[in-house]
């Protein structure tokens, strides 16, 4: 065996060990206040050589569920005999976590500036940033995310189509449902496809919630991947008893008219086409009109929100081919989840 130690890791001016760990702050601007604002990052740098991973969480800053993903994962004792390296960021957007927003104060979406430029919007140069000093470092990215605020999402893995070691990456991380979605431009996705980079992008629960199924979902698949890549220990990747089901398509089904909305389904429920998922009526009840489903398949995210505007999307259901009733692996994975050895609560919660 050599006795020459790896090489240390960079990232920005700063250099982590092989073997030790570190949050390094990353500048961004300063506030109008003369707060400085960075972007942060923990950098695990294993001893031995091996892939170098990113997770992401809060590009959106009103999606928080993925910095509680990352919290949990940064306890986990498996990363004291990494391999590779893992760089874990919590919160990219800290202006709209700051906030509650989404945005960033110049309002633009911080997932639709990249690839960005040093000497563009705000949105632009953080864009810029995490391109450069995260992705174009790394081998992969799990970038977390959860449903807008008021709306909530079945834990769920989109790929981009027609990748078949994006879709067996989504296979072991074993969320309920896996959803093929097309590249947006400007998109973290979009830049890093770009790149080289494939990326996993996890989208569970709801906007300023922790939501705890998505989160130990979420935790669980990101150790799932780390052992399939071999950076963490173990005898090989616990097979799920049920496998993620595979949807190549969804819609959201929208509002028929503006009223009070009772809905009478929730997400992981099977949905049978003309089944009545809500209801929405005036408030003196004089008026009710019936929500109707357009297809078969599986409720994946929905709103949480009684009132609602004529157009508005109510629920979102995704189609799905499948011999084993969908509603029947959800309940599988959910008590699989409850059980599973991946989380050591004690070490981890
Ligand atoms: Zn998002």
């Amino acid at each position: 065996m050599s006795s020459k130690t790896r090489d240390g890791f960079t990232v920005g001016e700063h250099t982590i060990d092989a073997g030790t760990r570190k949050t390094v702050d990353l500048p961004v601007s300063v506030l109008s206040d003369h707060t400085p604002v960075t972007l942060s990052v923990h950098v695990v740098h294993g001893k031995r050589p091996g892939p170098v991973l990113f997770v992401s969480a809060a590009v959106h800053g009103d999606e928080v569920i993925g910095a509680e993903i990352v919290r949990r994962l940064l306890r986990t004792p498996a990363l004291r005999s990494i391999r590779g390296t893992l760089l874990a960021i919590p919160i990219v957007n800290a202006f709209g976590l700051m906030n509650h927003s989404r945005y960033l104060p110049d309002r633009r979406d911080l997932n639709r500036s990249f690839p960005g430029s040093p000497k563009g919007s705000l949105a632009s140069r953080l864009a810029h940033l995490f391109l450069t000093e995260i992705v174009e470092r790394s081998d992969l990215g799990i970038d977390l995310h959860s449903a807008a605020v008021h709306r909530t999402n079945l834990p769920q893995v989109r790929v981009t189509p027609d990748r078949p070691e994006v879709m067996e990456l989504a296979h072991v991380f074993g969320a309920p449902l896996t959803l093929t979605s097309k590249i947006r431009p400007g998109s973290l996705r979009d830049a890093a496809d770009k790149k080289g980079v494939n990326i996993l992008l996890y989208e569970a629960g709801e906007g300023l919630r922790f939501d705890e199924f998505a989160v130990r979902a979420g935790v669980s698949g990101i150790l799932r991947i780390m052992r399939h890549l071999d950076m963490i220990p173990g005898i090989a990747t616990p097979k799920r008893k049920l496998p993620t089901i595979v949807s190549r398509s969804s819609s959201w089904l929208r509002a028929p008219a503006g009223g009070l909305l009772r809905s009478h389904k929730n997400i992981g429920e099977a949905v049978t086409e003309g089944d009545i998922l809500g209801t929405i009526s005036d408030p003196f009840g004089e008026e009710e009109t019936p929500v109707v489903a357009e297809f078969s398949g599986l409720m994946i995210g929905r709103t949480h929100l009684p009132i609602v505007n004529e157009g508005d999307g109510l629920f979102h259901v995704a189609r799905i081919g499948s011999d084993i009733p969908a509603e029947k692996r959800i309940d599988g994975l959910t008590s699989e989840l409850e059980d599973d050895v991946l989380l050591d609560e004690d070490e981890i919660i």
